[in-house]
């Protein structure tokens, strides 16, 4: 099959068949989906969304953070991953947001990637979901099923390299989305360890599916 036939084949198949699609983090407004990515990596969506209620009433604010006590932080956010580098990140973002952004979360994927514990991953997600940025942010799950799908090219061995590739490919009114499809068809269907391929909806245009009829 054709790469812009594989590519065509798959956004019919999620367009049709996952019209809503959105982030499973919990958030109000863009400081804390901010904050929610950042204590989301390394960290299931689910832990971390029983953490963020207890934090944002505590720190509803970017201003409120940024003056925040570490060890209040580390304490209302120790159940998730890398609770000490992230007490660290998010109060340091936070004082960033204050200082040089006015307290507003930058839309600029450069300008959000100058905040502490913001890498491309997160400033993707950020423009993407508040600011509707033609951007696919390509972590764990989209990288999985980029390359097991065929959409990403065996080359492309990093996630900048798979978020060029799905980026050239899918047109820009569809990319917030398709971030969003890859992300739950990796977590739900194509999983890590065992993909259901039984049940997945575009196993015939899959390149790992195609193969494994071959062995
Ligand atoms: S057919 Fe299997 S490997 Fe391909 S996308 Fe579906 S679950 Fe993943």
């Amino acid at each position: 099959m054709k790469n812009s036939e594989r590519y065509s084949k798959i956004i019919n198949w999620f367009q049709k068949n996952m019209t809503f699609a959105q982030s499973e983090l919990h958030y109000k407004n863009p400081y804390e989906l901010l904050v929610a990515v950042i204590l989301s990596a390394q960290c299931t969506d689910i832990r971390v969304n029983m953490v963020t209620p207890g934090f944002f009433k505590k720190y509803p604010t970017s201003k409120l953070l940024a003056k925040a006590n570490s060890e209040d932080v580390f304490q209302l956010i120790r159940s998730i991953s890398y609770p000490n580098s992230k007490t660290r990140h998010i109060t340091a973002m936070a004082q960033m947001l204050e200082n040089d952004f006015g307290g507003t979360v930058p839309e600029n994927v450069n300008d959000l990637q100058k905040l502490p514990g913001v890498g491309i991953k997160t400033a993707n997600v950020v423009a993407s979901i508040v600011y509707g940025k033609p951007v696919i942010a390509v972590d764990t799950h989209v990288f999985r099923v980029a390359h097991r799908t065929g959409l990403a090219d065996e080359l492309d061995k990093t996630p900048e390299k798979v978020g060029k590739r799905l980026e050239k490919n899918i047109p820009e009114k569809l990319r917030a989305i398709s971030h969003h499809w890859l992300i739950l068809h990796g977590r739900y269907v194509c999983t890590a360890r065992s993909p259901h391929c039984c049940d997945c909806g575009i196993s015939k245009y899959c390149k790992y599916f195609e193969n494994s009829l071959k062995k």
